[in-house]
């Protein structure tokens, strides 16, 4: 499973960072993204299910989740 955030989506609400603490952050610009990474990442077994319910709680879509 690889994960990104699409940041023209992004409204920088910070639910994702609760979620999925492990993955995501958010950056200078006030939105979220994959830490120390603005791009895709190869999401451990581990934190396959956070990233799945920060995407599924994102309220603008912006998590992207490749299987
Ligand atoms: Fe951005 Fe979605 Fe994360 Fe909110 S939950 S900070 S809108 S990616």
């Amino acid at each position: 499973m690889k994960t990104y955030v699409k940041k023209d989506s992004c409204i920088g609400c910070g639910s994702c960072t609760y979620i999925a603490e492990n993955i995501f952050e958010i950056g200078e610009d006030g939105l979220a993204q994959v830490k120390e990474n603005e791009e895709k990442v190869e999401v451990a077994e581990a934190e396959k299910e956070n990233v799945q319910d920060a995407a599924e709680s994102c309220p603008t879509g912006a998590i992207v989740v490749e299987e």
